[in-house]
């Protein structure tokens, strides 16, 4: 097994150690930044303008795709979470915060054994009861993590493409969230 093998392969382990769901590779490459995606977050999304991890600050597509090229290497995760019915609000609020804490850990286990990485996750940032958004610097830099439908990236077509399951079924939710890295 090669040094690169091995290091995904550890990867791999550590995204189920902290409970993630599926992992699969992704082309960086092949990356399609659409502007209708950020269309949805401007208008369709509470999030938009309201921290460093959500449009307008992650900064431009060709800002965000200068920013994924700096990289060899990225792979799409989920967990999808089972909900009490349909209208289970709270059910989602609740499997959107564990999904960050998660990615929290998975950064935490893997960011030291790699050169540089670049974490990817679901809506927002809830860090801090309030945002230093626009006003002064994100008081958590190292912790930041950007939205990763604010790159402009549509994930059913990044899910299919990595092999993972847009969609659990009936009842469910599922996050994703991408890291991007160099070994
Ligand atoms: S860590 Fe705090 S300051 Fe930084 S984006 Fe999140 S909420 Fe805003």
């Amino acid at each position: 097994m090669t040094r690169s093998e091995k290091l995904t392969e550890t990867i791999c382990r550590n995204a189920y150690r902290v409970g993630l769901s599926e992992i699969g590779n992704v082309d960086i490459s092949g990356l399609e930044y659409e502007d209708w995606v950020r269309d949805f977050c401007k208008n369709g999304c509470k999030s938009y303008n309201s921290s460093w991890a959500c449009p307008p600050a992650v900064g431009t597509l060709d800002e965000c795709r200068e920013r994924c090229q700096q990289y060899g290497h990225m792979m799409l995760f989920d967990r999808c979470y089972t909900l009490k019915g349909s209208f289970d609000s709270i059910g989602v609020q609740n499997a959107m915060s564990d999904f960050k804490k998660i990615v929290d850990r998975f950064d935490e286990l893997i960011s030291p054994i790699l050169s540089k990485t670049l974490f990817l996750t679901n809506e927002g940032c809830d860090r801090c009861a309030e945002c230093t958004w626009p006003d002064a610097p994100c008081r958590f830099p190292e912790k930041l993590h950007h939205t990763i439908e604010g790159y402009g990236f549509n994930i059913t077509k990044m899910a299919r493409k990595a092999g993972l399951h847009y969609n659990g079924g009936p009842n469910t939710v599922t996050f994703f969230g991408a890291v991007l890295y160099d070994e």
